[in-house]
């Protein structure tokens, strides 16, 4: 069966690994440091094989340098982004096949945060659930800020991953739960479902629980970001906006707009 850990760096980032309880081996997602990385491995017996990069964002690459000069390692990367040390560039429809831990992932392309930000998908088989690596893309609770894309095609990535099972785990890079069902408990305050997971997740995080991975179905249901149809949020962003919102992309806009306001 496959297992995912999380090793907390910087402040709130999550550097997810990934491995199967009959082996040693493991691949490592956006390893931005490399020393707490490098503290878990040796701890736990861990045996790296692969580098996987979202986005060229430092607390996401800032590792890789070091990982690689100790443990040579291949790095699959974001082919429209500037990564050190990349061997395989990646696009949307490759597949990177992780033959120690005998693991396919399905690559995405999801730019918005970053121009040629990725995600990695793992879909259900019979080592383990669905699971989406979606870097600073689609967050529990939020969406990445917009450095590089624009509205419609983070909007665009974010329809994408919407399709995807209920039942996916979502493994964002970043704890931000807490603070975006804040907001989104101000976008759509009579959601009942937000509520209870606002709720939730303040009581784990009193506790230094982590609040990531999170059920893509409860995204679905809680997060702004992937309900630019939900009719209390889009009233109360054309509240916020001053005028009518039509398409999606314009609602995903303003929502988004409106979150940076108050961070
Ligand atoms: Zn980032
Ligand atoms: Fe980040």
């Amino acid at each position: 069966m496959l297992t995912v850990q999380g090793i907390p760096a910087f402040s709130d980032n999550y550097i997810w690994c990934i491995g199967t309880d009959s082996g040693p081996d493991v691949a490592l997602v956006d390893p931005g440091d490399a020393e707490p990385v490098i503290a878990v491995l040796h701890a736990q017996g861990l045996t790296p094989r692969a580098i996987l990069v979202t986005h060229h964002h430092p607390d996401h690459i800032g590792g890789i340098d070091e990982l690689v000069a100790h443990y040579g390692l291949p790095v699959f990367g974001p082919a429209h982004e500037d990564i050190p040390h990349r061997s395989h560039p990646l696009g949307e429809g490759d597949t990177v096949a992780l033959s120690e831990l005998g693991i396919h992932l399905q690559v995405m392309d999801v730019p918005g945060h970053t121009r040629g930000h990725i995600a990695f998908y793992h879909a259900e088989d019979s080592l383990g659930p669905a699971m989406l690596f979606c870097g600073d893309t689609l967050f529990t609770g939020g969406c990445g800020r917009l450095f590089e894309g624009t509205p419609a095609q983070m909007l665009d990535a974010l329809q994408r991953i919407r399709a995807l099972p209920d039942e996916t785990l979502v493994y964002c890079a970043h704890e931000y739960t807490e603070a975006n069902l804040d907001f989104a408990h101000i976008a759509e305050p009579h959601n009942t479902a937000i509520a209870e997971r606002l709720t939730a997740v303040r009581a784990a995080r009193r506790q230094g629980l982590p609040t990531v991975p999170a059920p893509l179905g409860l995204e679905k249901a809680t997060n702004p970001f992937l309900r630019w149809d939900a009719p209390e949020l889009v009233k109360n962003a054309e509240t916020f906006a001053g005028r009518p919102l039509t398409t999606p992309a314009e609602i995903f806009a303003v929502v988004r707009h409106w979150k940076d306001t108050l961070d």
